[in-house]
């Protein structure tokens, strides 16, 4: 089945979910006149709210059944997050239908001379990465975008009133599991670490998954040096001929390469005579905040725009101009000579073992929902760097147990509490066991939800018990 070109009238199509995805699905599918079935596991009021809104447009919408595909369905549609081995894809795979996820929908629908895509993927770091990708491209004079998991959706801007000149796109392993035909201008695995194995199986499939970023890439296919297996993902990859691979090191690069050297970002790729020149592209202090792991993100969006072809100087003023999201290693404020830091983001351990990289001394605040996770590599890692560590929430005891095989000498606060308030009598243990030039950081390396809603209310619980505690010191 082809994208804009099929004539959708009277199409049958099934949506699968109704949701973030689902919704504009449906709605833009019937907009093209296809025959609409949404189909959603969940039955409960908010999801009968959001059918009714969709049946007053002529959708049908099936609430409850989400294992069954409707009759004569001629296509499937659904929502990333649904796991590949449910009744209703075996059942679509068996009648021979093709299953779209929401970015290869939005990838079909794009229309003639539409904007090229500059897509990023990766454990973690993407939000970050394609937003300043997005800075960079906006600062060299473009018509841009972050979308994808942030931002705009990619629906609404391939379908939108908008035009763009190019799109930075988050893209998950989840969705790039459902895109086969997406092909970017250039793509960028940032990092490999195990995630999600449940949905996807195995570590193999994971990685396999996010490899598909690089399917097609015309100019750039940009790795990580300090990371193998997203070069494997390259070499595996069936690029377009004359497209590169292009990879992103701390460390002094070497040609086809961006790196850093002495303090600054440098471009040993997009120059001519790449053996023997090196192209200032930025410093390190115009990347925001200047810890290791974000010189990777900057570097990997600084490879994605000058594949793009944009000038070094819009890579500095695009850096420059980079502003992170909330809970993202944000610093909350200084006490007493403590500096307070909120990476409530960092939800599991390879996000959290980057920053602890980052600072020294630290007082660690973690704990939450592991996933299955294990911590004897982050902990071992990270001993050092350590002050002290106060635990809580679910899962604590693992940490406990990694603290005490590879940091014993490390003074522990276990709170053994998972309630909300578990936050404010963390900062105040933190504060005890922090002396003045440390950091107290947290960087929970788990999920939130055994104690809040998200990873964001824990983020504010920590600056709330952070400005009180710097209230009383005023
Ligand atoms: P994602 O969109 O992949 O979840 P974010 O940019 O939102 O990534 O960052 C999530 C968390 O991951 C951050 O709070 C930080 O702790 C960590 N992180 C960011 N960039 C990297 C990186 N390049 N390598 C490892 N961890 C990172």
């Amino acid at each position: 089945m082809g994208g804009r070109e099929v004539n959708w009238q009277g199409k049958r199509v099934t949506v699968a979910g109704l949701g973030v995805s689902g919704i504009p699905a449906a709605r833009v599918l019937h907009g093209l006149g296809a025959e609409v079935t949404v189909v959603n596991d969940g039955d409960d009021e908010r999801a009968r709210a959001q059918a009714a809104e969709l049946e007053k447009l002529g959708v049908t919408v099936r609430l409850g059944d989400g294992a069954t595909l409707p009759e004569a369905t001629e296509l499937v549609v659904t929502a990333p997050g649904w796991k590949p081995d449910k009744p209703l894809f075996l059942a679509a795979e068996a009648a021979g239908v093709e299953i779209w996820g929401d970015v290869e929908l939005a990838w079909r629908l794009r229309g003639p001379g539409a904007a090229p895509w500059l897509a990023v993927t990766g454990t973690n770091g993407k939000t970050t990465t394609v937003r300043m990708l997005a800075s960079i491209l906006a600062a060299a004079g473009l018509r841009t975008a972050a979308v994808g998991n942030i931002g705009v959706s990619l629906l609404d801007a391939v379908t939108g009133e908008e035009t763009y000149d190019v799109l930075a796109v988050e893209l998950s392993s989840y969705q790039l599991h459902w895109a086969p035909s997406l092909r970017a201008h250039s793509g960028a695995v940032l990092n490999l670490a195990p995630d999600h194995l449940d949905w996807h199986g195995s570590m193999a499939a994971y990685a396999a998954d996010k490899g598909r970023i690089y399917e097609g890439n015309s100019v750039a296919c940009v790795y990580n040096v300090a990371d193998p297996a997203t070069e494997d993902l390259v070499r595996a990859a069936d690029v377009e001929e004359g497209c590169r691979a292009i990879g992103f090191t701390l460390g002094t690069p070497g040609p086809s390469q961006l790196g850093v050297v002495d303090g600054i970002l440098v471009d040993r790729a997009f120059v001519e005579n790449r053996r023997e020149r090196a192209q200032e592209l930025a410093h390190v202090s115009d990347v925001n905040p200047p810890v290791p792991h974000n010189i990777a993100n900057a570097l990997a969006a600084a490879a994605l725009a000058r594949a793009y072809g944009v000038e070094p100087a819009a890579v500095r003023d695009g850096l420059r101009a980079f502003r992170p999201d909330p809970h993202r290693i944000e610093r909350v404020a200084e006490v007493a000579g403590v500096t307070y830091i909120d990476d409530s983001k960092a939800t599991n351990t390879h996000a959290a073992e980057a920053s602890l990289a980052a600072y020294d001394p630290i007082v660690w605040i973690a704990g939450g929902l592991a996933k299955g996770a294990t911590f004897d590599e982050l902990v071992g890692a990270s001993a050092k760097r350590l002050r002290g560590v106060v635990l809580i929430g679910k899962d604590r005891a693992l940490i406990r147990e990694a603290l005490a095989r590879h940091a014993p000498e490390v003074p522990v606060v276990d709170l053994d509490r998972t309630d909300t308030g578990a936050m404010s009598a963390a900062v105040r243990e933190a504060a005890r066991l922090a002396q003045p030039g440390d950091t107290v950081l947290m960087a929970p390396a788990c999920a939130s939800m055994d104690m809040f809603v998200n990873y964001n209310k824990r983020g504010e619980a920590f600056a709330d018990a952070v400005h009180a505690l710097a209230a009383e010191h005023a």
